[in-house]
């Protein structure tokens, strides 16, 4: 095998091979049982093994596993459309399957780009997307991202979009949340006042970047953003892959602020983590200048052989119906709380810069120096290490450069929260006094 995002030299040093999952533990084929502190990738919700999704596939399956969408519909994808459709912004009224993040978002970008086409508005073919962004891997969802470290080798491949600055407040000289979001806002103004008639899409990740280094917004940017692309005549593309269903204790990320997109995107826990089906949402507006008569050539032509998938769509709907059972999202706003709580510890460590989160999304950032915020040499590798640490320790996670992750599944208990929490601590104080120490030796 080649697997994702691994150098597979570091991989062959010590395979991790997954045998079985129970709850929020998942064991090797050596018997060892890690905590799943990183919800196999932010895609499980519930824990693994939860009995009324296992039973929803065994029922679907006493039916039909798949057949196309294309040009049919079944009885699962429907159903499932309907629920999700009373749960997003109600603007959007509209869904398209499809089956990872990458796809939705990919999907989006396209549906955004022909809606202006059928408009008859032929120059807006531009996207706007923010510094750090991450949508999918993709040659569309690239262009759309703007992550240094997995996009530059590609940059003649994709198309150019415009980028603007994500408003971090760790790394802003003020450190001030009001003058960062304002001083982001202007010069989306600007960028817009200037070129609103070429562009037709703004695409972000909603109050917090996962794949960027999971980095918080200030509160009221992204109200800001809807309304210059209001203003603007630009439609705004919300890509809730990582933060919807929960995540970040609402049910989507934009409620939050209560923001209206006009195309939304999810994936990840819209299975519990389960199977891999994806939507994306249009508003009525957006469908309507799709729709014709065959010659007026408004079709959308795109779709996936699995899209609209029985067994997922049925899963996807036992798992909407758990969220609705056991009060998930109020859970997980609850355990956001008490994570907070937790994590006050962490920043403490004399190596950690900055804590940042939104719900049950987690980055701790490890820097060398507090003060002056100086990263650990690239080489040194400290947030991979100590990721490893963890995991002799029983905690899986992955870092994001410099940031160590921790997204725990909705379903972890206070207790296991802690216990994660601890093993972080260890682990990242294992590593970060190793380097220390070898840093004074050099010296
Ligand atoms: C993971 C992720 C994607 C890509 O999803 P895949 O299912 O891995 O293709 C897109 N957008 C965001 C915000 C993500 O976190």
């Amino acid at each position: 095998m080649w697997l994702p995002f691994t150098q597979m030299s570091d991989y062959e040093k010590d395979p991790l091979i997954i045998a079985s999952g129970e709850g929020v533990t998942v064991t090797d084929i050596h018997g060892k049982t890690y905590l799943d502190g990183y919800s196999s990738l932010w895609l499980n919700v519930h824990g693994h093994r939860k009995k009324e999704l296992d039973e929803a596939i065994q029922t679907q399956l006493q039916s039909i596993a798949h057949s196309t969408l294309l040009g049919a519909a079944n009885i699962p994808s429907i159903l499932l459309a309907e629920k999700l459709v009373k749960l997003v912004p109600e603007r959007l009224t509209r869904v398209f399957y499809s089956d990872s993040g990458a796809t939705s978002v990919e999907i989006a970008v396209k549906m955004a780009y022909q809606y202006w086409q059928n408009k008859g508005l032929e120059k807006k073919t531009r996207f706007v997307t923010v510094s750090n962004g991450y949508h999918g891997d993709t040659v569309g969802t690239m262009s759309v991202g703007s992550i240094e470290l997995y996009h530059k080798v590609y940059t003649s491949l994709l198309f150019d979009a415009l980028v603007i600055p994500f408003p971090s407040v760790y790394r802003h000289p003020s450190g001030d949340e009001n003058i960062v979001r304002d001083e982001s806002l202007q010069e989306l103004r600007l960028l817009f006042e200037e070129r609103h008639e070429e562009i037709a899409g703004m695409v972000l990740e909603p109050m917090i970047q996962g794949a960027g280094g999971m980095n918080t917004m200030p509160a009221g940017y992204l109200k800001g953003v809807e309304k210059l692309c209001n203003e603007f005549n630009v439609l705004l593309i919300v890509d809730e892959v990582a933060t919807g269903f929960g995540r970040t204790g609402k049910m989507f990320a934009v409620e939050h602020e209560g923001i209206q997109p006009d195309l939304m995107t999810v994936a990840k826990g819209l299975t519990g983590g389960y199977l891999p089906v994806a939507a994306t949402f249009a508003t009525e507006e957006i469908y309507d200048a799709f729709y014709g008569e065959y010659e007026e050539m408004k079709t959308f032509f795109h779709g996936h052989s699995y899209t609209g998938n029985q067994l997922g769509c049925a899963v996807a709907l036992a798992n909407l119906e758990i969220f609705e059972k056991e009060q998930l999202v109020k859970q997980s706003e609850e355990k956001s709380t008490f994570l907070k709580e937790l994590l006050v510890n962490v920043k403490q460590l004399p190596h950690v810069g900055d804590v940042r989160q939104c719900g049950l999304m987690c980055g701790i950032e490890i820097v060398k120096d507090k003060h002056t915020k100086e990263s650990f040499p690239l080489e040194s590798r400290v947030a991979y290490r100590a990721t490893l640490e963890m995991r002799k320790l029983g905690l899986l996670t992955r870092p994001l450069g410099d940031v160590i992750v921790l997204m725990p599944p909705l379903a972890t208990s206070n207790e296991q929260l802690a216990e994660m929490v601890a093993l972080m601590v260890e682990g990242i104080k294992a590593v970060t006094e190793e380097s220390v120490a070898m840093d004074s030796i050099q010296q």
